[in-house]
């Protein structure tokens, strides 16, 4: 097979892979870096954030000390402290690194307007108005173009990771589909940054690109993961059930005074936690859940009637015009919403160097499971986590890069012509089997019967069909099995966990 070299290979085209590449840019000028994506370079989950990035840059009204106490609260008893300390502390440190590379953060430089999200006690939230990835996106991108030793590869989808048992089983690499044929890419270091797997449920905020990727390469080398039973569902994204990407309706609408009322018109979530409609997400979440399951209607209301129409256009422009094509009037009308899966706070296991456990192969973004979030993602806390983990990958690299010393021979030919099994049909199969057994609320049953499902699904598929739908649909039947046996492996219920056989952070209930 066709091979080529490169220094550092990127895999992802979001937050952590851009941050990441710049890094490695800056200290290692003469090495090559490329970077991968499967889409287009600006399609990801970062292009996506609405909200911002938590971090602590008013000490007057704010501290360290309460960013960590909410991050550990949501994380509910699952972080690992040494952990989220780590991360708070580095925050206002990338923030200006943000600023530096020239993203304009609402308020001034010194004075950033700070938003406030569910979870947070205090306003800490930097924001682009509610386009704060798409406008870190461009900013980082536009520095990648800029420097001479980065490549960026849209369309180029990994299909696996490349291993070296003569190496120490290190990682030299990637193989590699794209327009021009399969082929090899090896590198001294793979930086996994291919985000979350949102679609492997129907009703998501994610875009198309995250079908887990990640998790399954990195399983298929032999790295561990953890925590994949914690998956985020974010409470408001507009119920519009056709739609093929629904709308997320950012946390920070709240924040900034919108409420949750049931059918009745009550603020329901007050029945739930003393917090109301800003506690975190999972209380929120399982509280509209209920909420539904009571009424049997298919939405609750996100009421912002009160608002000056004129300030929330100017702060969250992208929302209001969403729901004026919407025709929803939001003087007059409230805007149905239901929770949608959202994040994943587990995968690939990584140290705070995002060092997995096989060699030469790094992690950083979504894809990884650092300690930071727990059993439940405090909101705005994924952006930083990247770009903390990112920036630690690069730093160590400088003081200790080995090189690989590469044999390029020995890889067979694979071919990823498109086949002619209806992939599509059967990803609405996985993601059906998800929404029903594997959402919200879990029962062991169900989970029992997923499991089932899903490995008959995975029986069905054929190995060697190598067309970019075929292996996206492999990896989320995977993604979804390690979903699902993690939710059998829990024994008590935490953040963003609920199985209804198990007691709040105790012992089963009763076994099948
Ligand atoms: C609607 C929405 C709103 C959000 N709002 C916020 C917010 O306000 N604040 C916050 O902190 N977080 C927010 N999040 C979460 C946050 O955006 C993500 O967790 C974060 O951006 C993930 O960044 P990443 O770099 O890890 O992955 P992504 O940004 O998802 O990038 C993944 C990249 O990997 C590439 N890739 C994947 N698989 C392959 C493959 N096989 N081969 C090649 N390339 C591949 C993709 O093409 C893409 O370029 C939001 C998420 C969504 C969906």
């Amino acid at each position: 097979m066709r091979s080529e070299s490169h220094d550092i290979i990127v895999i992802g085209s979001g937050i952590a892979g851009l941050s990441f590449a710049l890094h490695c840019s800056a200290f290692f000028p003469l090495r090559k870096i490329v970077v991968l994506s499967k889409a287009l370079i600006n399609e990801s989950n970062t292009s996506c954030a609405q909200g911002g990035i938590a971090a602590v840059m008013n000490h007057l009204e704010d501290s360290y000390e309460q960013h960590i106490k909410d991050t550990l609260q949501a994380g509910d008893g699952l972080c690992d402290k040494r952990i989220v300390e780590m991360v708070v502390q580095k925050a206002p440190e990338e923030m200006r690194q943000l600023m530096q590379w020239g993203v304009n953060f609402d308020g001034n430089g010194n004075q950033p307007d700070l938003g406030k999200e569910g979870g947070h006690s205090t306003n800490r939230i930097l924001h682009c108005r509610d386009h704060t990835g798409a406008s870190i996106i461009e900013v980082l991108l536009r520095r990648c173009e800029e420097a001479a030793n980065i490549e960026l590869r849209k369309n180029h989808f990994v299909l696996e990771l490349l291993k070296n048992n003569d190496l120490g089983m290190a990682c030299t690499g990637a193989m590699v589909c794209s327009d021009d044929g399969v082929y090899a890419i090896n590198g001294h270091y793979t930086m996994l940054a291919t985000g979350g797997s949102g679609q492997v449920y129907s009703y998501t905020s994610n875009p198309e690109i995250a079908t887990g990727d990640g998790f399954s390469l990195a399983m298929e080398i032999g790295t561990q993961l953890k925590n994949m039973a914690f998956v985020q569902f974010h409470p408001t994204v507009f119920y519009s059930p056709n739609e093929p990407n629904p709308f997320l309706i950012s946390e920070a609408v709240r924040g900034y005074g919108a409420v949750l009322r049931n059918h009745r018109g009550e603020e329901f979530v007050y029945k739930y936690d003393s917090r109301g409609s800003l506690a975190t997400r999972d209380v929120v979440a399982r509280a509209i859940y209920n909420e539904i399951q009571e009424s049997g209607e298919e939405h609750v209301w996100l009421d912002f009637r009160h608002f000056d129409t004129n300030d929330f256009a100017l702060k969250f422009p992208t929302i209001a015009a969403y729901l004026i094509n919407k025709n929803v009037d939001v003087r007059t009308e409230m805007v149905p919403v239901k929770p949608a899966a959202h994040y994943f706070c587990g995968g690939v296991i990584t140290n705070k160097f995002g060092k997995t456990t096989v060699p030469h192969l790094l992690a950083a973004g979504e894809c990884t499971c650092t300690g930071l979030h727990g059993a439940n993602r405090l909101a705005s806390n994924s952006l930083l986590e990247a770009l903390v983990f990112a920036k630690n990958a690069a730093e160590n690299l400088k003081t200790n890069f080995e090189e690989l010393q590469f044999n390029h021979g020995g890889i067979p030919e694979i071919n990823c012509s498109c086949s002619e099994m209806k992939y599509n049909g059967l990803k609405k199969n996985v993601q059906d089997i998800m929404d029903k057994s594997v959402g919200v609320i879990r029962t062991k049953p169900r989970l029992i019967s997923a499991r089932a499902k899903l490995m008959n699904l995975k029986h069905l598929l054929p190995k060697s069909d190598y067309s970019v739908k075929a292996c996206e649909l492999r990896i989320m039947v995977n993604v979804s099995l390690a979903v699902v046996e993690d939710s059998l492996q829990q024994t008590s219920n935490r953040g963003g966990f609920y199985r209804d056989d198990l007691n709040e952070k105790s012992e089963v209930k009763e076994t099948l």
